[in-house]
């Protein structure tokens, strides 16, 4: 058997190794949510970033729920194996930009944010882990999390909290605030994090809450690279590609994004030395990628998964799926203002090329999970400037009604599945029953879920409930 992954030297295999020598740079940030996609894109252009320019960004990782992750890393001394694959085969590397991981503790995570020398904290918690209230833009009260640290606040367990004892702790020791950086598919999800901090710290401290408010940067981000959950094959290669034994590989494709608004007053790492792209305003990529790149990932995902595509690839090799892809991109593609340098139609086609690479098993159950989280911003957001401008609506409401058969929890063989989601039981009640026209009333009922403008008109109803009832009666392949 192999020796553990623990120091740069234990590699034998033909994996890249970073430029630098981990143990000479002190650790700058902060990571919140210790994932699959933290270790492909942060981490990994961070390590480009310490290997070209070097300086203090290690980063102390922290997975604020499962301890598997963080306690494997741990055992590596952070180390871990990056593996890209596509048609061509694969290639390795390790990255060594992760310092030390932090598991399920909320004490050592506060005491991490409260070091001095952090300077930036980013975040990968999930569009679901933050508790924000997307109708009020504030904290959720129906948060668990929101609600049990704004009873204790000096001992904080979840993501507001966290991040508001950290700055006020760090305000009372006079020490500058961190730049809070948010990296999860959400749309302004700078503004959107903004919200959140400041309207908990409010609750408690209306003058932190200023404070933060003035002195806190929050800048947006537009992230892509898709990561599919580690497998055996992952270790696998791994140990072929290090010699090692890692139980915290991952792997990816070579395809990588991070479009970044350019504001961090107490500096950053290089990025640009992995091919982060600084911009003033994030917005328009954002808006592209979410409802291209993602809003297609969801529609393949419902429409796949239920005629039993177990991975994207799968969904691509189907010639009626696939031609729903592209009719996707399209509409999507219609809904966006031009974007200097972009040419939608070229993105669109390497986004059809990324979903057909034959080396990712990225699970179309995966991508299902969190519906009512997703959905707004990747679908029912440009279903709404579609039906605007007068544009086509049915590629939108076909994936809108994917979701909801979806929603009930078994697929077109019988097989039952678990609906992954905050509020899945409010969706799996409305997804119950035979006559469409009632399933799609119920599901435009839920309060804060599919925006008014959407609810309220006939056209879309109509869209909604025909594609919905074809699904039904003749399922997916009728309908697709
Ligand atoms: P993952 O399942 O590997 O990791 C998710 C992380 O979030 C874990 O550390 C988990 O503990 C944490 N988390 C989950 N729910 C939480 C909660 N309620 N409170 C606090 N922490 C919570 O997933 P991943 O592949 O790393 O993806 C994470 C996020 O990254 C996605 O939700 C998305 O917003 C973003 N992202 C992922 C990809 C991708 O291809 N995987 C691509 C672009 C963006």
């Amino acid at each position: 058997m192999s020796p553990r992954l623990t120091r740069l030297s234990d590699v034998t295999g033909p994996a890249a190794l970073p430029a630098y020598d981990p143990a000479a740079h002190g650790v700058g940030i902060v990571h919140l949510g210790l994932g699959a996609f933290h270790r492909a894109h942060q981490a990994a252009m961070t390590d480009d970033a310490l290997s070209r320019d070097g300086g203090d960004w290690r980063i102390a990782s922290v997975s604020l729920r499962s301890r598997d992750v963080a306690a494997a890393m741990a055992a590596q001394n952070g180390l871990y194996t990056l593996i890209e694959r596509d048609e061509a085969g694969m290639r390795g590397r390790v990255v060594a930009a992760i310092a030390r991981t932090i598991a399920a503790d909320p004490a050592a995570t506060l005491d991490a944010l409260c070091d001095p020398g952090v300077r930036v904290v980013t975040l990968t918690v999930t569009e679901k882990g933050y508790g924000i209230d997307r109708a009020t833009g504030g904290p959720d009260p129906e948060n668990a999390a929101v609600r049990a640290d704004l009873e204790t606040p000096d001992a904080p367990a979840g993501v507001l909290g966290l991040l508001v004892a950290a700055l006020r702790r760090r305000r009372e020791a006079g020490a500058a605030p961190f730049t809070v950086l948010c990296c999860d598919n959400l749309p302004h999800n700078g503004a959107f994090l903004r919200g959140g901090v400041t309207g908990f710290a409010r609750r408690l401290d209306p003058d932190l809450a200023d404070w933060i408010a003035r002195t806190v940067a929050f800048p947006s981000s537009m992230v892509d690279r898709i990561t599919p959950a580690a497998t055996g094959a992952t270790r696998r290669d791994a140990e072929a590609l290090t010699g090692c034994t890692d139980e915290a590989a991952v792997e990816t494709e070579p395809f990588v994004q991070w479009v970044i608004e350019d504001r961090f007053p107490r500096g950053r790492p290089a990025w640009e030395a992995g091919g982060a792209l600084f911009v003033a305003d994030v917005d328009p990529y954002e808006r592209m990628k979410l409802r291209m790149l993602n809003g297609a990932h969801s529609m393949m995902a419902y429409a796949g998964f239920l005629s039993g595509r177990e991975f994207v690839r799968d969904v691509m090799a189907d010639a009626v799926l696939a031609a729903r892809v592209r009719d996707h991109l399209g509409a999507a593609a219609a809904t966006l203002a031009p974007l200097d340098g972009m040419d939608f139609a070229d993105y669109a086609a390497q986004l059809q090329d990324r979903f057909r690479n034959p080396a990712i098993a990225h699970r179309t159950a995966q991508i299902a999970m969190d519906g009512s989280e997703k959905m707004p911003q990747r679908i029912w957001s440009p279903a709404c400037d579609a039906l605007d401008a007068g544009q086509d609506i049915d590629a939108f409401a076909f994936a809108t009604a994917a979701w909801m058969r979806y929603c009930r929890g078994v697929d077109e063989t019988g097989k039952a599945h678990d609906l992954n989601d905050p509020r899945a039981q409010a969706l799996s009640a409305a997804a119950a029953g035979e006559d469409a026209e009632a399933v799609s009333d119920a599901f435009h009922r839920l309060p804060n879920l599919i925006p008014p403008a959407l609810r309220d008109d006939r056209a879309w109803r109509a869209a909604v409930g025909g594609s919905l009832s074809t699904i039904l009666r003749h399922g997916m392949k009728a309908a697709a």
